[in-house]
């Protein structure tokens, strides 16, 4: 297979011998646009301008040439520009969508939404799911962290902005090129009021994951408006093939369109006049148009991805705009830091809002780059900006737009007031550290590697080291380059076993998904490979979702392992088979594992929604585990739980239980489950084919999710949180027992509380009091007692460790320091000790 470089390359030049065949081109004819090649990059392109030579690209035709001179009939606004798309497009008869998150929970190979078409892949773009409307548009946020260093330097560079999407999804009889770029068209005329002697059109091709087709870019004055991408072919092995569902993806930034409507001097101007005003007021900045009109067409020169020597190219713009290099910097510089400042707050706000957290792995490393740049531009000029208040600006003039960024502002104050902490904490950490470091040279690898492992910001690193007599050298692209060592694909963890060979077996039909009761069965042996079994049905639920497999007989011989390969559901008998492949045989489930089992899922699903009502609506599944003995549940959330809060979800979760809540399991079409219920379905992460298994706990809780589940949650019998732990940055990990393992839990936990009293001859209620006062006793002994002999540290010191649940006993484990489940051993140890202490000094 040929990559999607090679295939653009070769798929263009095919599409320029016969554009008529690929292009809409008796629509350009029809309205006088003429094919010429551009003498520069020799891209064919349309113009009504015969003597016109460039394409209209800024880099072959001398830059933007609209700024304060547009020849856009009407300013825009940026709100005012999308209401002015979706009511022209409803009128073309197109249905205008909400957005989906930037968090793209639905799919398994990346972190972010980063192009309207991502909303409809990988099942409605083959075909598989119906698109929610056809033909549509939508104004979907993007977030995307390649271009990070030139933020606020070129007055048009982003981490998030919205791409408005026009699409359309239909059999080749149906689809219908011409008109989706008559639609197109009229946008430029009857939206943006251009004349066709404004408009350039680039014959052009697209090529990505396997698909391709022709696509069309438009420029006015210098400025790509958008580009519109017709998916018609797929790459076979010798060839290619006309795809069944064609697929037109048209995509048109909302900040360009609003820019190019207004010319304001940047971009930022428009995107965030409101924010844009609030920071030039708190920092006195004020913006040089004049210059700003000079400078911003040599603005792309100081893309930092591009330029080879970025001091030359400041050089070479100032003398290109006669003016002092210095004088120049002095005026761009800081207020680059301000637009980046601003930009970075809006796509924190997306990307909290939709439920993302700032953190050191995965995608939620790029929201703290982009945090810690803007905090660190804050210190570095010393500005009285706060990012929280940005960020409410923000939700406040995005409100027409995305009303749901007010709503989640709370929680997106919270996690902002909560990072700030943390940033602080590590520059406090960091001045330490560079003293040491600064002796020697610190490399562009060190401050890679000191930014990656502890947080520590290069501008830091280079105050620090100035004050001390040194220089360091801070590579222009590096947040770019730290945001590369991460944001590399999410990879789908598999649960996989062995590769057994197995051809021409059809998916195993699962009988677990209606009743988690149903216990017995009978089916058809098809394939017996050594001690693995394949029967045409089954009702033993295989090892997925985090969820154990079952156990039980075939034909009394036992099952001891049960896994997925593919769609095939595999046995695994603990002796070789007495039966032979063709035989009918009776399948029973071990039913207490099975009902532990699914009392440990139900349990997750409760658990996860009461930890969002306890601790606000950013918390979602970030991994979860059931076994026989317990489960866990990993939650995204930005700080560790505390024990009150442990213990409100506890009850919570309890008091669920108890409420008797019907569970119903149904399958449903994944269009209708997602239009129903939205994208946070998602929690176990994303799951394949047309129709997903929906699990919902009326008024509670919905996910899309396979396992055995309960049918209704006093089914659950009782639920006991074991303990919280942090298990990396940015999510906690929730162990707890559910059903008969909880009560086994909670006799433990008596039996242990009355062997303490009898230990320490007291009421139950009044071990925390006296273990208190011995507690003092021994401290104080073993003081006296370290004095006298400097006997060693280890010797005494007890293993200080996660904290437990609030009742006598977690108390008692609080004074001690010690694990539960170790507190008998504990309390013996620490009497006796205290005992020879006693003896000693006595
Ligand atoms: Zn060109
Ligand atoms: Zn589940």
């Amino acid at each position: 297979m040929l990559s999607d470089k090679e295939v653009k390359k070769i798929f263009k030049e095919k599409a320029s011998k016969e554009p008529d065949k690929y292009y809409a081109t008796s629509v350009l004819k029809q309205e006088g646009f003429i094919r010429k090649k551009c003498i520069h990059c020799k891209k064919f392109f349309w113009t009504l301008n015969s003597e016109q030579k460039t394409c209209d690209d800024p880099a072959c035709s001398g830059g933007f040439r609209f700024i304060e001179n547009t020849p856009a009939k009407k300013s825009m606004s940026y709100i005012e520009t999308w209401k002015k798309f979706s009511s022209l497009f409803k009128k073309l008869g197109y249905t205008p969508i909400k957005r989906y998150p930037v968090v793209a929970r639905w799919r398994p190979d990346v972190y972010w939404v980063g192009a309207s078409i991502y909303d409809f892949q990988p099942y409605v773009v083959s075909g598989e799911v119906k698109p929610p409307a056809n033909p549509l548009i939508v104004p979907q946020v993007c977030l995307r962290f390649n271009d990070i260093d030139n933020v606020g330097i070129t007055g048009a560079h982003y981490t998030s902005f919205v791409m408005i999407g026009q699409h359309a999804f239909q059999p080749p009889e149906k689809y219908d090129q011409e008109q989706y770029f008559r639609d197109i068209h009229s946008w430029l005329k009857k939206g943006l009021g251009l004349k066709n002697d404004e408009i350039t059109f680039h014959e052009d091709a697209w090529a990505g994951g396997g698909n391709f087709g022709p696509c069309m870019e438009f420029f006015s004055r210098g400025l790509e408006l958008g580009n519109q991408v017709y998916m018609l072919f797929e790459q076979t092995p010798n060839s290619y093939r006309e795809l069944n569902i064609k697929v037109l993806d048209m995509g048109m930034g909302l900040e360009r369109n609003a820019w190019f409507s207004s010319g304001t001097s940047t971009s930022y101007e428009t995107t965030f006049p409101t924010v844009a005003k609030k920071l030039y007021n708190i920092s006195g900045i004020k913006i040089d148009s004049s210059l700003m009109k000079k400078f911003l067409p040599y603005s792309s020169y100081l893309n930092v991805d591009e330029v080879e020597d970025i001091d030359k190219s400041w050089l070479y713009v100032a003398s290109k705009i006669n003016i002092d290099i210095n004088e120049l910097k002095q005026k761009i510089i800081p207020l680059s830091a301000l637009y980046s400042i601003a930009e970075h707050s809006r796509s924190l706000l997306f990307a909290l809002s939709d439920g993302a957290l700032p953190s050191n792995i995965g995608g939620g490393y790029n929201l703290r780059v982009i945090l810690r740049r803007a905090l660190s531009f804050i210190d570095k000029y010393a500005w009285d900006i706060s990012l929280t208040e940005v960020c409410n600006e923000h939700a406040r003039y995005l409100k027409p737009l995305f009303p749901e960024l007010s709503e989640n502002f709370n929680t997106v104050s919270k996690i902002l007031d909560v990072e700030k902490q943390k940033y602080n904490a590590t520059k406090q950490k960091s001045r330490a550290i560079i003293g040491k470091l600064v002796k020697e040279k610190i490399s562009e690898q060190k401050l890679l590697q000191l930014y990656d492992s502890q947080g520590i910001d290069p501008g830091i690193v280079k105050q620090e080291a100035l004050k001390l007599g040194k220089t360091v050298e801070v590579p222009k692209n590096f947040y770019s380059m730290v945001s590369e060592l991460h944001s590399k694909e999410k990879k789908e963890i598999l649960e996989k076993k062995e590769n057994l060979n197995l051809e021409g077996l059809n998916e195993t039909k699962a009988l677990y998904f209606d009743d988690y009761l149903k216990d017995k069965f009978n089916a058809k042996v098809l394939k017996i490979i050594g001690n693995n079994v394949v029967l045409d049905k089954t009702a033993f639920y295989p090892s997925s979702g985090g969820q154990d497999h079952d156990n039980g007989k075939i034909n009394s011989q036992n099952v001891i392992d049960v896994f997925k390969q593919g769609s095939v559901i595999i046995h695994v008998l603990s002796e070789k088979p007495k039966f032979k492949e063709g035989d009918e045989v009776d399948g029973i489930i071990n039913l207490n594992r099975r009902l532990q089992l699914a009392q440990h899922h139900t349990a997750t699903h409760i658990i996860n929604a009461c930890a969002r009502k306890t601790l606000g609506s950013h918390i979602n599944q970030a991994g979860a585990k059931k076994t026989v003995e317990k489960a866990h549940l990993d939650i995204t959330h930005y700080q560790s739980i505390t024990n009150e809060e442990l213990e409100k979800i506890e009850k919570l979760a309890n008091k669920i239980v108890k409420d008797k809540i019907p569970i119903y399991l149904n399958f449903m079409l994944r269009n209708d489950a997602e239009k129903k219920y939205g994208m946070s379905i998602y929690q176990g992460g994303a799951v394949p084919g047309r129709e997903i298994r929906i699990v919902e706990i009326k008024g509670l809780d919905v996910e899309a999710c396979g396992g055995t589940h309960l049918k209704n949650t006093s089914e659950v019998g009782k639920i006991k949180i074991l303990r919280a732990v942090k298990i990396q940055d940015g999510i906690v990990r929730i162990e707890f027992v559910a059903g008969e393992r909880a009560k086994k839990e909670i006799d433990k936990k008596k039996g242990t509380l009355r062997e303490i009293s009898k230990i320490l001859n007291v009421d139950e209620a009044q071990i925390p009091a006296r273990v208190e006062e011995l507690f003092t006793k021994w401290k104080k002994a073993r003081k006296a007692l370290k004095k006298a002999k400097q006997i060693s540290k280890q010797e005494l010191e007890l293993k200080s460790t996660q904290r437990f649940k609030g009742d006598v006993l977690t108390k008692t484990a609080e004074i001690l320091k010690t694990q539960p489940e170790h507190l008998v051993k504990t309390v013996k140890r620490f009497m006796d000790e205290l005992e020879s202490f006693k003896r000693k000094f006595n």
